[in-house]
């Protein structure tokens, strides 16, 4: 008996609900009648509701794929993640310095140059694409016209100098990577 009146008062005191004294109904678009929309479940999704008089699409609800593509190209201007780029860098830099020295052994010499410039590489590219985005959003401006600026001068460049073509494709290269990364990481850290 405690028991019961005990889980009774905590349904009391709970928050009431958003539709108490109402009807939890809409008014269909198509028909116009009151209804409460009839969800349409596709292999355990649901995919849309609607209307169980006229069959009218109430709303769509969107896809996985398309909340992780969203979730994906969702932009965060931080310098945080550029920041750790730079810290592993200047790690891997260490790595080198002591080699050279020899400090710890000759062979890591080889890893500390690889990983520091693989990773300086990287942080240059993060540092560009924040700076970017965070000029842009400091003027309000929508970035893309400024990514295409900057795809713009960079073809210029490559018509220009053809010795410089090599490193506006490493460049172009290093950009693409770094928004694939960052999109991934961006997508796991939603989705938790
Ligand atoms: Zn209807």
């Amino acid at each position: 008996m405690a028991t019961f009146s005990s889980r009774l008062s905590r349904q009391d005191t709970r928050k009431p609900s958003v539709f108490a004294g109402h009807h939890a109904t809409v008014i269909c678009n198509e028909c116009n009648r009151s209804m409460v929309p009839r969800v349409v479940v596709y292999y355990g999704r649901p995919v849309k509701s609607v209307c169980p008089f006229c069959g009218a699409t109430f709303t769509r609800f969107p896809s996985g794929l398309q909340q992780f593509s969203q979730r994906f190209s969702k932009k965060i201007v931080s310098f945080d993640a550029f920041k750790r780029i730079a810290l592993v860098a200047a790690g891997f830099g260490l790595i080198w310095f002591l080699a050279t020295m020899e400090i710890i052994p000759r062979e890591m010499e080889a890893l500390g140059i690889f990983g520091s410039i693989v990773f300086s590489a990287f942080g240059l590219a993060e540092l560009f694409y924040q700076t970017i985005e965070f000029i842009a959003k400091q003027f309000s401006h929508n970035s893309r016209y400024y990514w295409s600026a900057t795809a713009l001068i960079a073809i210029m460049i490559m018509y220009v100098r053809d010795d410089l073509t090599r490193y506006v494709v490493i460049a172009s290269f290093l950009m693409i990577v770094r928004s694939i990364l960052a999109g991934f990481a961006v997508a796991r850290s939603q989705s938790h």
